[in-house]
C-alpha cells in the first residue's frame, strides 16, 4: 500500500480546499506522509486562462504558516514543499523561487514551453498539425532535461504531462528511437541529480486518461534503477491518494518497491 502522497494543492492556488482539510482527507486515507507542494507565483508573462497569481501571492505566507503548523499535528508526517514552474528565459526567477523558505523538498515541472501554458486548453492542441505537436513533444522534453540539469529540485513532476490533450499523437511520436533517446537523457539526469521520478495519478483525471508516465517511460525508468515518489497532485480532498492502488500495481509490474521521501537534505525509503 502506498502511503506516501507528495504532491497536492491548497485554496492558496486554483485548488478548492484548505490545508486543513487537505490534511484531514491524508488522514482519512491512511497516509503516513503528506507534502503540501503549492504552486509557486509566475512571473506575470506566463498566464493561464484563469489566473491566480493575486490570489496565490497574497496567500504564501498563509500557506507556510498552515504548513507548519500542521507539522505540528504528528498523526501524519507532514512535509513543506513547493512545486516549481521551470522557464528556461527566466531562471533567476526560478532560483528565487526555489530558495524564498526552507522548504523540506521541491518538485520541479514544465507546463510551459516559451510562455504558452501547454496543459491549460484542448482548443490550443486541436490547432497543431501533427509535425508541429511533434516539436511540442520534442521541446518539452529537451526543456524538461535543463529543468532537472540544475539540480535545484527533488522531484520531477508528471514526466510526459506533454501529453495531456493529445495522447494518441504523442505515442506516435515516442514510439521513433530518437524520442526515446531524448526521454533516456532526462532519465539519466535524473539520476544523476538523485531525484525522483513522480508516478501520478493526475493524468487519469485529464483528458488522455493516463498515468504520468507512460509505460514506455516506466520501463526505461525500472532500467536505469530510479527512485520514484507517488504522487495525486490533489486539487480537493476526494482526489488525494486518488487511485493509489492502480499506481502501486503499475509500479509493481516494472519492478518498483519502495519509493523516496525527500526531507530537508535526508532521503528515505518507504516500501509499499
Ligand atoms: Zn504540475
Ligand atoms: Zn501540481
Amino acid at each position: 500500500m502506498i502511503t506516501c502522497d507528495l504532491h497536492s494543492h491548497t485554496c492558496h492556488s486554483h485548488a478548492r480546499d484548505t490545508a486543513v482539510q487537505m490534511y484531514e482527507a491524508a488522514l482519512a486515507k491512511g497516509l503516513a506522509v503528506f507534502g503540501f507542494s503549492e504552486h509557486s507565483p509566475r512571473p506575470e508573462r506566463f498566464t493561464y486562462t484563469r489566473e491566480y497569481r493575486d490570489r496565490l501571492n497574497a496567500g504564501l505566507p498563509d500557506y507556510v504558516r498552515e504548513v507548519k503548523a500542521l507539522q505540528a499535528d504528528g498523526r501524519c508526517r507532514v512535509l513543506f514543499g513547493m512545486e516549481i514552474d521551470w522557464f528556461e528565459s527566466d531562471q533567476d526567477f526560478v532560483r528565487r523561487a526555489a530558495t524564498q523558505f526552507d522548504f523540506d523538498y521541491l518538485i520541479g515541472s514544465v507546463h510551459f514551453l516559451g510562455e504558452w501554458g501547454f496543459d491549460d486548453r484542448q482548443e490550443d492542441w486541436d490547432r497543431l498539425s501533427a509535425a508541429r505537436k511533434d516539436e511540442c513533444y520534442q521541446a518539452y522534453f529537451t526543456t524538461w532535461r535543463k529543468m532537472i540539469e540544475t539540480g535545484w529540485f527533488n522531484i520531477a513532476a508528471h514526466p510526459d504531462l506533454i501529453k495531456i490533450f493529445s495522447v494518441d499523437d504523442f505515442h506516435r511520436w515516442l514510439a521513433r528511437e530518437a524520442s526515446l533517446r531524448l526521454v533516456k537523457e532526462g532519465l539519466l539526469a535524473l539520476k544523476a541529480k538523485g531525484m525522483g521520478m513522480e508516478i501520478s495519478s493526475a493524468g487519469i483525471r485529464k483528458p488522455c486518461r493516463e498515468i504520468y508516465p507512460c509505460a514506455a517511460i516506466m520501463r526505461m525508468a525500472a532500467d536505469l534503477g530510479l527512485d520514484i515518489t507517488f504522487a495525486s497532485d490533489a486539487h480537493a480532498t476526494e482526489d488525494v491518494a486518488h487511485a493509489f492502488p492502480r499506481l502501486a500495481t503499475y509500479a509493481r509490474a516494472f519492478g518498483f518497491a519502495d519509493s523516496v521521501v525527500f526531507a530537508h537534505g535526508a532521503t528515505s525509503r518507504m516500501a509499499f
